[in-house]
């Protein structure tokens, strides 16, 4: 079936195609190179996703992400480096890096991504991290709740302050959780924050993918790649900052040594194909997730229209072309879904 749809947008992409945004010695060429194969699975716009790292890494490659000037980058998003220190919580990110919120690092940060910083994942729980979220909140970068052991407490304070999405909900959490409360049903019964989720049925099972599109319901669900460098590559050894990690045959990307994932090897055209078959929504329920959602929520514009094939029978959608058009920003500091 031949459908048309809005460009797709992503807000978590850490690589692609061999690049690792997150890797010494990017490039502005080797992100356009990045960019330009993500285009072809349909993500015209997207926020490159810059990790828990060392200031000095942090800026040189907020800098090269800022000044490629690429209109396909929609902003960077940042996901550390205040985030929870404990093994699991944390996830891929390196404990060494990971520090304390304030305004200032933030500030240094935001200064030497000139001013590009959209996004910000954080903990809670973390000391500063609730005058960060209200500074955040005031300037216009969405924050959001991620890699957290919080107490509820912890995250209705967040959500007070301005924090207004859940991070890869139902992951950057330990293994074993008390059955509740957590973080995971706090923040999915949070009607005030939006999800994103990883459809690629390891991050989540797909039972557990359904009941929570279901719990918060679609409106509130955007779907994140989670990309790093071996999206559209083979299996084999990657790299996500540094770290060394391995693609397996099943698509499973995991930091080698551990049991933890390390990002993923989906791609968001795949990613709306699963979540139509995890959940039984309908394609025009799920595709908002993948482009006008995520892009309204960083108070950004999709680009361009897509054509693509779509198989009901198989889940796979195939984008045919892409019909370019620039991308036009209007409200960049408002956010449609806080009041
Ligand atoms: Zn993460």
């Amino acid at each position: 079936m031949k459908i048309t749809l809005p460009g797709l947008f992503d807000l978590q992409v850490n690589g692609f195609a061999g690049v690792d945004f997150n890797g010494a010695g990017l490039t502005a060429d080797a992100v356009h190179a990045a960019l330009d194969a993500m285009r072809v699975t349909g993500v015209t716009r997207c926020l490159p996703t810059l990790i828990t790292s060392s200031f000095d890494d942090f800026a040189a490659n907020a800098r090269v992400l800022a000044r490629a000037a690429d209109p396909a980058i929609a902003g960077i998003h940042m996901e550390g480096p205040y985030i929870s220190p404990h093994d699991g919580a944390r996830g891929a990110h390196p404990r060494a890096h990971v520090i304390a919120a304030s305004v200032e690092d933030f500030q240094r940060r935001q200064d030497a991504a000139d001013g590009r910083i959209a996004l910000v994942t954080l903990a809670p729980e973390v000391d500063g991290a609730l005058p960060l979220i209200e500074h955040l909140a005031a300037s216009g970068v969405r924050a959001a709740i991620g890699h957290t052991m919080a107490s509820p407490q912890q995250i209705a304070d967040a959500i007070a302050a301005g924090a207004s999405l859940a991070t890869h909900l139902g992951n950057g959490c330990p293994q074993l959780l008390p059955r509740h409360p957590n973080p995971i049903w706090e923040l999915l019964a949070a009607d005030e924050v939006l999800a994103s989720l990883i459809a690629d049925g390891h991050h989540l099972p797909p039972s557990t993918f359904k009941a929570m599109v279901r719990a918060k319901g679609p409106q509130r669900i955007m779907l994140v790649s989670d990309a790093i460098a071996c999206s559209g590559k083979p299996p084999g050894e990657y790299a996500i900052g540094g770290q060394a990690c391995t693609l397996g045959e099943d698509g499973r990307v995991s930091l080698i040594g551990t049991p933890y994932l390390a990002g993923s090897s989906l791609t968001l055209d795949r990613a709306i194909g699963n979540t139509v078959r995890f959940t039984g929504l309908s394609l025009d329920e799920v595709l908002p997730m993948a482009s006008t959602i995520p892009a309204a929520f960083v108070g950004a514009s999709t680009a361009g229209l897509l054509e693509a094939d779509w198989d009901p029978e198989a889940f796979t959608l195939h984008v045919t072309r892409i019909a370019a058009s620039a991308a036009t920003d209007t409200h960049a500091n408002q956010s449609p879904h806080r009041a």
